[in-house]
């Protein structure tokens, strides 16, 4: 085959080569499908992987959502064996810190406690005393519902005390999502896997009810009997361009969100792991040069940042919501600063309509998803990968997943992942919190 004609065709596309499109690519690569990888950005992670706070945490709603996140960590764990050596720009790194989910009366942790325990995931329960001594940083007061800035519940001597935490000691955070993808796209590389950057598909070529392959902003076109979106925000624009606007029960959409940047609170007082607080709706991350990530749990008071174009919305972060997040985490964490330059990102998720991810085949036959990854999926890049080369083997293979749906091992773990819950056409799930816990 001449260099040209590998080029112009090839056993599967990959729309996006972000986290989740890198892992798709080395996991159809290491069970020796050729893959070409196609993103309009320069570079792998580039997308909204770059700006994700990358915390691996299990407290999901779901039994799916709780043994994905958990079989997930697996991946980080094995990280340089399961990428292997060879990324000239270095490993990302897992930071195992553990983490703290406060609870608050009808919070997060009652549903997801017992699917830990179904699932098989080690965690302490903390009372407010253990809290204290062990996370002497914060404030255990009651100081929720989450209230603007503006309501005077917001600035309310607290009445209270939390009842206490979850602890969950194999939770933490990758220190640079953007470098995890870059380690997938090499360790896809080095099976023969294709990249493209600075290229956007404009067409999904089709015949017959079934895929083709793609056409390219060059002009040029490559032919293949799958392609997979993984376009991130840009998943519905991608969706249109086959055709399937109409087609799933699950729809997709882009909200904006901010992640602000402040210096952590000195010394000892310092807090060392991700803190999940729905009484204040925020959440924490610790973040080198001992600075701390602040980022929103999407509390109902304050509404919700849907954008049409994911070209265009506002990069740069606002006033309004920088002091709102950021005075939340200074109520809990008394010691914080809130300083005056308001450091942070503005970027989108791509929130499906029950915030669990659709990854399934579709309507048009070589055409699948791997989308609405709604804020909370970088954790599992590892094992979505594995079970979207799973499915697509499947499926290729002749497999009716729509009525006979898979059900997918984790390799680590052995938990059984079923796929039917991240279907396209599944009823919104009752169970799940609808927002980024998933
Ligand atoms: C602010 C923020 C914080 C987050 N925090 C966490 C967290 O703490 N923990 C967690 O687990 N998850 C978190 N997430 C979610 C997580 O980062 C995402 O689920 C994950 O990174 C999505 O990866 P992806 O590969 O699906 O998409 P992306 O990284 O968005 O990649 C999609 C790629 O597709 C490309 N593309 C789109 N359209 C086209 C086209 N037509 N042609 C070619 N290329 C195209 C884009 O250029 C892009 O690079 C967060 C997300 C955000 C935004």
């Amino acid at each position: 085959m001449t260099r040209s004609q590998a080029e112009s065709s090839t056993d599967a596309v990959i729309i996006g080569a972000g986290a989740i499109g890198t892992a798709i690519a080395h996991e159809l690569a290491r069970r020796g499908v050729r893959t070409t990888s196609i993103d309009a950005l320069p570079a792998a992670g580039y997308g909204s992987t770059s700006s994700s706070s990358a915390i691996v945490r299990f407290s999901y709603s779901t039994f799916a959502g709780v043994a994905m996140a958990w079989e997930g960590m697996h991946y980080w764990l094995d990280w340089a064996t399961y990428v292997g050596a060879g990324d000239e720009s270095g490993l990302a790194r897992f930071v195992q810190s553990g983490m703290v989910l406060l609870k608050e009366p009808g919070g997060h942790h009652e549903r997801c406690v017992p699917l830990f325990d179904q699932v098989g995931v080690p965690y302490e329960e903390w009372d407010v005393d253990e809290l204290r001594r062990r996370m002497p940083a914060l404030d255990p007061s009651m100081f929720g519902p989450p209230a603007s800035l503006d309501d005077d519940a917001f600035w309310a001597d607290p009445q209270d005390e939390l009842p206490g935490a979850i602890w969950t000691p194999g939770a933490g955070y990758v220190n640079d999502p953007q470098l995890a993808s870059h380690n997938l796209q090499r360790a896809a590389q080095r099976r023969g896997a294709r990249f493209r950057f600075s290229t956007t598909v404009t067409s999904i070529e089709t015949a017959a009810g079934r895929v083709r392959g793609v056409r390219l902003s060059d002009g040029s076109t490559i032919e293949a009997p799958v392609v997979v979106n993984v376009a991130g925000p840009h998943s519905g624009a991608v969706n249109a361009l086959a055709g399937l606007e109409d087609t799933m029960r699950i729809g997709t959409r882009p909200l904006r969100h901010e992640v602000h940047q402040v210096p952590g609170p000195p010394g000892a007082e310092g807090v060392s792991c991700p803190v999940a607080d729905g009484d204040t709706g925020v959440y924490l991350r610790p973040e080198v040069g001992a600075q701390l990530l602040v980022g929103s749990l999407d509390p109902a008071c304050d509404g919700h940042e849907w954008v049409d174009d994911p070209d265009e919305f506002n990069r740069r972060v606002t006033a309004a919501q920088f002091e709102r997040q950021v005075l939340r985490a200074a109520r809990r964490i008394p010691a914080l600063t809130v300083p005056n330059e308001h450091r942070g990102l503005a970027a989108l998720y791509d929130v499906s309509d029950d915030w669990i991810p659709v990854y399934d085949r579709t309507d048009l036959d070589g055409f699948y998803v791997a989308i609405g990854t709604s804020g909370n999926q970088f954790k599992n890049a590892g094992i979505a990968g594995h079970c979207m080369a799973e499915l697509i083997g499947a499926v290729q293979g002749g497999r009716d997943h729509d009525s006979d749906p898979l059900v997918v091992t984790g390799p680590y773990t052995g938990l059984p992942i079923d796929m039917a819950v991240f279907s396209r056409n599944r009823p919104l799930h009752p169970g799940s919190s609808f927002s980024v816990h998933g």
